[in-house]
């Protein structure tokens, strides 16, 4: 379905007016990008003239402990559309995509992986979509090459699983690769919280929605950075900082063990049974109801530590130094230090 979605189901494009050329921002995060991201810049330049907008790349170096800032130094040096931001030790990249965004001083700002496996090409596509009125145009895998056929499963349920989550419509299938207007920009970053997962936000924000299909490539160089744990507290951040749902989940839980005591006692007053329950069933029982209301307290628990971090309210992010590129047609570079710290 390659039509708006969500909110306002069509745009007339006649009245939405998109500033012409206007600067489009592309912000990559990097962290340990050492051996492509000289590639990706490469790749992103070759598509630049095609875009029939003013570029600036913001390449945020998410504490890498090779040569990646080295690299992104060097083709600042040479390129006056590049800005770099350097965070002062590794933060995320939901921070650094965040960093990226307030950063960004383009009407459209793109966001878009460092190890090229999401094509630069279909940026083209996203600013046509941009063009033609859509507020959000994000980047739909229609394939995902050099990914095991587990990931593969536990990805597709993992989207589909969030999507019923979320009070508000999330699309399937997508990553970060997107474009946004910069309505939306400035609507996600004006929002107060520190920890963020910009899949949830983004939507959240509302307008209007369409998909660009592509196909998803293999990393070509250097290695995934999401162990199995990362992957976790990712996956958990993704639903508890934006669904109550597991809360009431809880509530479902404490209905059926009801359920079951009202079995009971109604089989007990029937059939008058004598006979008592066999130690291991006793045991099962008991393991079982141990172990749920453990994980309640756990779900309530995580909750909890979220609260209190938004309470701390740290910035989710701390920058060591800024390589800007100075004006909207990114003509200027300068050094800035890191007075502007006021998120991650
Ligand atoms: N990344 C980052 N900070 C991190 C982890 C990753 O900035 O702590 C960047 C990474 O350099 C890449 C993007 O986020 O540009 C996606 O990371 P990766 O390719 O490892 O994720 P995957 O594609 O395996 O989901
Ligand atoms: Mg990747």
């Amino acid at each position: 379905m390659n039509q708006p979605t969500r909110h306002t189901p069509t745009v007339d494009a006649q009245l939405i007016e998109r500033p012409q050329p206007g600067l489009l921002s592309i912000v990559v995060p990097c962290y340990n990008e050492e051996s492509i991201i000289e590639a990706t810049h490469a790749r992103i330049c070759s598509i630049a003239p095609q875009l029939d907008m003013n570029v600036e790349v913001l390449y945020i170096d998410d504490g890498s402990h090779d040569s990646t800032l080295k690299k992104l130094k060097n083709l600042a040096s040479e390129d006056s559309r590049i800005a770099v931001i350097e965070f002062s030790r590794n933060f995320g990249q939901q921070a650094a995509m965040s960093a990226g965004l307030e950063m960004a001083q383009g009407d459209a700002v793109v966001i878009i992986d460092a190890d090229l496996q999401d094509p630069p090409e279909v940026i083209i596509e996203m600013v046509a979509k941009w063009r033609t009125g859509v507020d959000v145009a994000y980047g739909r895998r229609k394939s995902r090459d050099g990914e095991s056929t587990f990931k593969l499963i536990t990805a597709s349920l993992f989207y589909r699983f969030f999507a019923r989550m979320m009070p508000y419509p999330v699309p399937v299938d997508t990553g970060d690769f997107k474009l946004c207007d910069r309505a939306v920009v400035n609507a996600v970053c004006a929002l107060p919280e520190k920890r963020r997962y910009l899949r949830n936000l983004i939507p959240w924000a509302g307008f209007t929605h369409a998909p660009v299909d592509y196909d998803r490539d293999a990393r070509t160089a250097g290695e995934t950075k999401y162990s199995a744990s990362r992957l976790f507290s990712l996956a958990a951040d993704a639903v508890l900082l934006s669904s109550d749902k597991p809360i009431r989940y809880i509530w479902y839980l404490a209905a059926l063990f009801a359920s079951v005591g009202i079995c009971g006692l109604i089989t007990e007053a029937t059939f008058s049974t004598k006979e008592n329950l066999s130690l291991s069933t006793l045991l099962a029982l008991l393991g079982f109801i141990s172990a749920a209301q453990t994980a309640a307290i756990a779900i309530v628990g995580e909750y909890v530590v979220r609260c209190y971090r938004e309470a701390q309210a740290r910035p989710a992010f701390v920058i060591r130094k800024k390589l800007v590129a100075g004006n909207k047609a990114g003509t200027m570079l300068r050094d800035e230090d890191n007075t502007n710290n006021k998120r991650s």
